[in-house]
This record gives structure tokens, C-alpha cells and sequence, in this order.
């Protein structure tokens, strides 16, 4: 991709905005990096222009793709925050600076100055929430040619990748690059079971797209009666989580359920519970696969249908039905929100509401104190494993697994938690260690002037209640 090709995908997306800074920061960067090679022996600049292709396949607008193409500038050349400002203004000097780390020789050690610059770059995702999409994108082309690195440093770059990006892309909602993420560090840190994997899934293919083929063809009959629009895409699921998925049941690559995957796009929320019916119709559901996501969204905002039904030959088929919105929306998440500034974006409720959750989320993370502690509570937090639990007036609070209603009560209020006595689940009572489960309805019970346990910190699993409750016993003299 040369300059004239990158301003082109741009403006395909925005059509309406000045390029002129975004050429410029093209040659700032070739200029900037002009005597640095990277470690595959290309040039430096090849890295920026590939982290820039991301953010411009994403869609972002052009601060944060021009910041894509400097995100290196002030780490690794003579280039000062002063010096961009002057060239590039305040916004995109800002975005740099974020994604630019601390000094390693300031730190203790390794980890100390890791956890300091994950600290560093949530709070500065707090601020703006671009800094940890060009960060992605940089994590991206980082893994991608990881394989010129040495072995050692390849893993441990890896297991960071695997342990915090994945995660944290998979909460942002960004699925297509966590599978991504999570399939490059898989290759780097089990490269036999990789191989294996990859061999195997291989091998099944071409019956596998037998299959479709013949499903396919049956629904496009089906549907033929029918005015329903709808496109059928398949899916391919990433190896990563097929060897999860064998390590959670012990069992081998052959016995594991692999079901087919599907799905089904449509233009309405009408039309997708059209499109359900139709398939329910023709194709035997299996029982308890139904889920709907649209009228339930999680809390990442993934919508779909989810079902599974039985193919022609009594195979397992897995859909999803979804509108272009919600399917653009899934594959790219939080990203997908982030077109240019058009107008028509301002009222996107969705948008706010995803915010508003990392916003809070990061906000809980600030009142750790120390670097060590802050990303502790990132990786419990990013843990996938999450459970939604209900208050009585049906509010949902996502927890961590494990949650107790304690860790509950402080999610709903930090006062309801100081003063927490006592919970009904399901409107019976429950002991304040009860782990939670998805779908529980949850009542705290409170006392006016009951104040936090120091064995309370034994019990709760979230950062947020931790840091609350360690708050409270240092205010008032108590060694936690
Ligand atoms: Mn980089």
C-alpha cells in the first residue's frame, strides 16, 4: 500500500474530510523512521503502514489512522511530543503520547514497568478510546511477524497477547481480531498442538463444505417462496478455541462436537425473527440452543440469534441470524461505532452505552494503587468468564465468576456495599459468600451505620468490592 492507495481507502469511507493532515503524516513517519529497520530486515515504515491498514479496515476516522501511522515516532525516534504538536495540533500529539511507552531503564524490572505502562494506557483509554484501538491494531501487526524475534521474547510477548489483548478486544466487542490474537500466540507458545490442530481442522474441510453446500441449498429453497433478503455466510471458528474447548472437556480433537456455523444476514430485527421461524420450519431445532441476543443483548452489545438445528444428514448446524448492523457491529465491535464524525453517529445510544461501561469499568481499575495490583485486577477483570446478575428491578450487573453477593452490592452502589448485611437470592436468603450465577436475582439487604468485614476481602472476587473495601479499612486505620 503506497500513500496514493492509503488516501484512497480513506476517502471511500470519508469522503467529505481533508486529507491533507493524513498525507502529511505519511511522510512525517517515512521520514521519522527512515534509518530504522525492523527485525524481518524491512523497513521500519512498512510496521506504521500496516498498523495504519487496520484502523483504515476498521473505518476509524482520520486522527486516529494519521496516529496509527506516527505511533512510533516519539518511542523510537528524535521526534518530540513539542514537535508533533506544532505539525500534526493537540489531538493527534495526544493519541501518540499515549501509545508511547515509558522508558524501561525508569522501572525496577520488566514486570513493574509492564504493569506501569498497561496502567499507563487504560487511563489513557479512559480519556479517549482510540489509544487502545491503534494499540490493537500496533499488537496485531506485532504478532503477525513475530516469528523474527527470538524464542524467548516471541512467548512472552505472546502470553501477553493471549492474557490481556485477546480479552481486551474480546470486550471491546472486536471478535474477528481476538480470534486473530488468540491464534497467533496459540502457534507461538504450543506450536506442536497448533500444527496438529491446524492439520486436523484441514483434513475435515472438504467434507465440511460438503455439508454447507447441501444446507445451503436446501434454505435458498426454503427461502425461495419467501421475500426475506438475507445472505448465508459460513463461518470458520479459530483453532484456538476448538483446543480450548478439548482442554475444558478432556477430550481429543475427534470426539470434541464441532457444529457447523452459520449465518444468516437480513436488513430488519423483523426480518431476523422471519428468517428464525423459516429455519425452524424446515430444519428440527435441538432443544435449549435457542438464544436471543437481540432482545438481550450481552454487555459487550453483540446481537444475534443464536439456534442450532439439524442439517440434512442429522449434522449440527449453528446460526446466527443478525441484521448488516449488528453483523458489522460483531465483527468489528466498538470500532464499528467509530465512523467519522458525520452526524449521523451523534444520537448512537449504543455507542454511549459501551462507553459509559468501559468508562465505569476503568474507572473501578483507578483506585488501585499500585501498578502490580492494577493489572491483577485487569486480567481477573478481562476474564471471559462472566456471570449477568440481575437486580430486582431487572438491572443487569456483569460480574466476574465467582461473584458473591458482596461483590454484587458494591456494583450496584458503593454505600449499599459498605452497609451490605445480608442478600436474597432469588428471593431467598442467601449467605454473602453464595456464588452468584447468570440470570439470579439479587437483593441486598442493608443496615444504616453496618460498616465493610475484613473478611469480606477473603470472599469478593472483583476489583471494584477489593478496592472499596481496602479504601474503607485504610480510612479508618485498619491494616487489610
Ligand atoms: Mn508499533
Amino acid at each position: 500500500m503506497d500513500k496514493r492507495v492509503l488516501l484512497q481507502k480513506f476517502v471511500a469511507y470519508a469522503p467529505y474530510v481533508d486529507t491533507g493532515l493524513l498525507e502529511k503524516a505519511y511522510d512525517y513517519s517515512v521520514k521519522a523512521h527512515a534509518e530504522q529497520a525492523r527485525a524481518s530486515g524491512e523497513d521500519y515504515f512498512v510496521h506504521c503502514l500496516a498498523v495504519a491498514s487496520s484502523l483504515l479496515e476498521w473505518k476509524m476516522d482520520l486522527p486516529t489512522v494519521a496516529a496509527g501511522l506516527l505511533h512510533d515516532v516519539i518511542e523510537d525516534t528524535s521526534v518530540t511530543p513539542e514537535k508533533l504538536r506544532l505539525a500534526f495540533g493537540e489531538e493527534i500529539m495526544r493519541l501518540v503520547v499515549s501509545l508511547t511507552k515509558l522508558d524501561r531503564v525508569q522501572f525496577s524490572s520488566r514486570d513493574v514497568a509492564q504493569a506501569e505502562n498497561w496502567r499507563r494506557m487504560i487511563l489513557a483509554t479512559a480519556q479517549d478510546i482510540r489509544v487502545i484501538i491503534v494499540k490493537l491494531a500496533d499488537r496485531l501487526h506485532n504478532m503477525q511477524t513475530i516469528g523474527f524475534l527470538p524464542q524467548e521474547k516471541q512467548e512472552r510477548i505472546a502470553h501477553e497477547t493471549i492474557s490481556l489483548y485477546a480479552p481486551l478486544a474480546h470486550r471491546l466487542g472486536m471478535f474477528e481480531l481476538k480470534g486473530e490474537l488468540e491464534d497467533l500466540s496459540f502457534a507461538v507458545l504450543h506450536p506442536e498442538e497448533y500444527l496438529d490442530l491446524e492439520e486436523k481442522v484441514r483434513a475435515l474441510l472438504p467434507a465440511r463444505e460438503a455439508m454447507l453446500s447441501e444446507f445451503r441449498k436446501m434454505l435458498e429453497h426454503a427461502l425461495s417462496k419467501s421475500d426475506l433478503p438475507h445472505r448465508i455466510l459460513a463461518r470458520s471458528k479459530n483453532l484456538y478455541s476448538i483446543y480450548r474447548k478439548m482442554q475444558r472437556q478432556k477430550k481429543p480433537f475427534e470426539e470434541i462436537q464441532d457444529a457447523l456455523g452459520v449465518r444468516l444476514i437480513t436488513d430488519s430485527v423483523a426480518n431476523c425473527y422471519a428468517l428464525l421461524g423459516m429455519l425452524h420450519t424446515h430444519f428440527q431445532p435441538v432443544a435449549d440452543t435457542f438464544t436471543d441476543y437481540i432482545s438481550n443483548p450481552k454487555l459487550n452489545l453483540y446481537k444475534s440469534l443464536h439456534t442450532t438445528v439439524n442439517g440434512p444428514k442429522g449434522e449440527l448446524i449453528e446460526v446466527q441470524i443478525r441484521t448488516e448492523e449488528m453483523h458489522r457491529t460483531a465483527e468489528y465491535g466498538i470500532a464499528a461505532h467509530w465512523r467519522y464524525k458525520t452526524g449521523d453517529t451523534a444520537k448512537d445510544s449504543h455507542l454511549e452505552e459501551k462507553l459509559n461501561w468501559l468508562r465505569q469499568w476503568i474507572e473501578w481499575l483507578q483506585d488501585l494503587d499500585s501498578p502490580r495490583e492494577f493489572l491483577d485486577s485487569l486480567k481477573t477483570d478481562l476474564d471471559l468468564y462472566q456471570v449477568f446478575v440481575f437486580t430486582p428491578l431487572g438491572d443487569v450487573k456483569a460480574l466476574v465468576q465467582g461473584a458473591t453477593p458482596i461483590d454484587f452490592a458494591f456494583a450496584v452502589h458503593t454505600d449499599i456495599g459498605y452497609t451490605c448485611v445480608g442478600a436474597k437470592v432469588n428471593n431467598k436468603m442467601a449467605k454473602l459468600d453464595t456464588e452468584l450465577k447468570s440470570g439470579d436475582i439479587v437483593e441486598i439487604l442493608t443496615r444504616k451505620n453496618s460498616v465493610p468485614k475484613k473478611d469480606w476481602l477473603k470472599v469478593v472476587k472483583s476489583a471494584r468490592a477489593r478496592s472499596k473495601i481496602r479504601h474503607w479499612l485504610r480510612e479508618k486505620g485498619i491494616a487489610a
